[in-house]
């Protein structure tokens, strides 16, 4: 009775310990440097081996799998986290940061200490949003500045703040950069100029129906804002977003135009 249930636990924790690890992917950019995301918000995280130590951006890919996520860094790297950045500060991306400062790493505002790492830092999705730029490897980390799995969400800067904070972006590095965006498939500056053209013509579009005096769910019908809406599909998912995110997506630009920020 005893074995049996020492085999069963083992089975169960083995089985929870491969499903964990299999949730979490894993994209290498370098023999010291990893992209690792989960389902849970698909939030990308950056993991780069400095020469101070192990440097993890943006470390949340759910509660549940941060263990998963700091056993596979160890695996990878050969070595615990020693330090987490954040490109800025929302749940999804700093949810983990506790977990790892209890397993010993330091938290850093900006990664001025450690050579490998340059940032920037923008208004665009929120007020203090943070882009890191990896030299040597030609990657930058954009936060969700830029969403190649979402609509854009500029509500902090406006139009002005992001175009600001994509013109800095493209100034990074060359054509071959990788960009890595706050959540979603990692793309190039093309695809980045054309999340920008995109993001001016849902604004231009929306600002002139409002003019017009339409609603917010007659704009919702709208076959202009379906397919512009539908230029942010980047991954062609059969329901892009809910209904919910869509009218709140509207409403937010909007005010955005109503306060200027828009224009
Ligand atoms: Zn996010």
């Amino acid at each position: 009775m005893k074995k049996c249930t020492i085999i069963l636990c083992l089975l169960l924790c083995w089985i929870a310990d491969a499903s964990a690890s299999s949730d979490i992917t894993t994209m290498k950019i370098s023999d010291d440097t990893y992209v690792m995301s989960a389902v849970d918000y698909g939030t990308n995280i950056g993991v780069i081996s400095t020469e101070k130590g192990v440097v993890v951006i943006d470390p949340m890919p759910g509660k549940a799998l941060l263990p998963a996520l700091a056993k596979q860094i160890n695996d990878l790297t050969q070595s615990q986290v020693r330090f987490v950045l954040n490109t800025h500060n929302h749940e999804d991306h700093t949810g983990g940061n506790e977990f790892f400062i209890g397993e010993g790493a330091q938290q850093f505002n900006s990664p001025d200490a450690i050579a490998e790492i340059d940032s920037l830092l923008v208004n665009s999705h929120t007020p203090k949003d943070q882009v890191f730029f990896l030299h040597r490897e030609n990657v930058v980390f954009t936060g969700d500045v830029f969403d190649t799995s979402w609509h854009p969400t500029f509500y902090s800067g406006g139009l002005k703040g992001f175009d600001d904070a994509i013109d800095r972006i493209l100034a990074l590095g060359d054509e071959q950069t990788l960009i890595v965006p706050g959540h979603g498939k990692p793309a190039d500056k093309a695809a980045l100029r054309k999340f920008r053209k995109d993001t001016h013509d849902w604004v231009a579009r929306v600002k002139v129906l409002h003019q017009q005096g339409l609603s917010i769910s007659e704009m919702q019908q709208h076959p202009d804002i379906q397919s512009i809406l539908q230029r942010f599909n980047v991954e062609q998912r059969a329901e892009f977003i809910p209904e919910r995110a869509f009218q709140r997506f509207l409403e937010r630009t909007v005010t955005l135009i109503e306060t200027d920020k828009g224009a």
